[in-house]
């Protein structure tokens, strides 16, 4: 469950973490009136739960009242990443020195708390990571020691040596590490961490994210958040009767079972393939019912490659078969179609998929590499 930009930043304000003067806005009038309490330029913030909203046109800086109304309309009808905005978040304008990076995350690879921390804040830390790989540094915690001082005594050189800030610096990621610990976080991130020109700490922007397993000892967010908004293939699938949950990659599987599935996605892994999507068809899919779910992940813009992998049981191969031949006709041409099927009415469902001219197999793993290859070449 992913917070809100207003939603994280009332939880730092309450551990004591500097925050900019403002409140949300539901309406351009609001936002007026919320930058004539503050009297001086705002930053007007759209509140929907991607970053990079700054290039998305989602932030907007306004040195004239008189502007707010119209800019805040603006934002508002500006979709971000597929975002309707929940509302802005209309702020004090600060003037930046220099833009930090400060974020504390669970490494899964690791199975450890790790706190990355950046001078070059302000842009994504995949790409500071990229170009300037020196900038960052990452300490892991040792569960049972918790974070100590010394831990944080390590950021040093990339403060200058400035033990003012460095102090400063460590109050935050202590208040941070309690909230990231507080709130059964997956992540924490204040990107940038400014440091102002009379050299205050301020979290311009804050990201938190909620292990949803912890949701029942969150309950108070949960109740209180509208922060629960999921992506919109989700969200397109759910529509659609389907559960659909949305990864990083560009092949999406479709089976009967979340089992199968993830399987699927083991294997292709191994092959250094990541999947856009998951589609479980659950038992006995009709072709009406693969119908609906190409045309779930079709919609998908990360999706090159779609494979169907069926093992058979209530769930006849032939009818799923059915169903691919009958909406091959709507799937994108740029789009590969592979099906690995086993079970009931197996041979049947083949021969369907070969009149189409579909590449189907009884094997898992040669469905894979075909699909992996297909994808590879473009
Ligand atoms: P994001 O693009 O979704 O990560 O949104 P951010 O809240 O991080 O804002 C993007 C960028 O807008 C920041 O990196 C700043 O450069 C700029 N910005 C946001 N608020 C202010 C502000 O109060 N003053 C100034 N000078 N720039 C700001
Ligand atoms: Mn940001």
């Amino acid at each position: 469950m992913k917070l809100y930009e207003y939603q994280a930043k009332e939880i730092f304000a309450k551990y004591g973490i500097n925050i900019q003067k403002g409140e949300l806005a539901k309406t351009p009038q609001e936002a007026k009136q919320v930058a004539a309490v503050i009297g001086g330029p705002v930053v007007l913030k759209s509140q929907v739960l991607v970053g990079g909203r700054g290039k998305a046109g989602g932030v907007k800086i306004v040195d004239d009242l008189s502007d707010v109304e119209k800019a805040a309309e603006k934002i508002l009808e500006t979709e971000i990443k597929g975002y309707k905005p929940n509302g802005i978040l209309v702020l004090e304008k600060i003037e930046i020195k220099q833009e930090l990076y400060l974020s504390i995350v669970f490494d899964r690879k690791m199975k450890k708390t790790v706190i990355i921390f950046s001078s070059f804040g302000g842009m994504d830390i995949e790409e500071v990571s990229k170009k300037h790989p020196q900038k960052i540094a990452k300490i892991y915690i040792e569960e049972l020691l918790g974070l100590q001082d010394f831990h944080i005594n390590r950021l040093l050189p990339l403060l200058n040596n400035d033990r003012e800030i460095l102090s400063k610096l460590k109050e935050i990621v202590k208040k941070l590490y309690s909230i990231y610990k507080k709130y059964d976080c997956l992540i924490v991130e204040i990107n940038p961490l400014t440091l102002t020109e009379n050299g205050e700490l301020v979290a311009l922007d804050g990201k938190m994210e909620i292990d949803n397993n912890a949701q029942y000892r969150q309950k108070s967010l949960v109740d209180t958040s509208n922060g629960i908004e999921e992506d919109p293939i989700e969200l397109i699938g759910k529509q659609a009767g389907f559960v659909v949950i949305k990864l990083k990659g560009n092949i999406s599987i479709i089976s009967n079972g979340a089992g199968l599935a993830l399987s699927t996605l083991d294997l292709l892994d191994k092959y250094n393939m990541g999947v856009a999507n998951i589609l479980d068809l659950s038992g006995g899919a009709t072709p009406e019912k693969v119908i609906r779910a190409i045309k779930v992940v079709t919609q998908d813009k990360d999706v090159k490659g779609i494979l169907f992998n069926i093992f058979g049981g209530i769930t006849r191969c032939d009818e799923i078969a059915r169903g691919i031949a009958g909406a091959l006709n709507s799937i994108p041409e740029d789009i590969s179609v592979v099906c690995r099927l086993q079970g009931t009415n197996r041979d049947e469902g083949i021969n369907i998929l070969k009149d189409v001219n579909l590449d189907a197999d009884t094997d898992l793993e040669e469905t894979v590499k075909n699909i992996v290859s297909t994808v590879n070449r473009g």
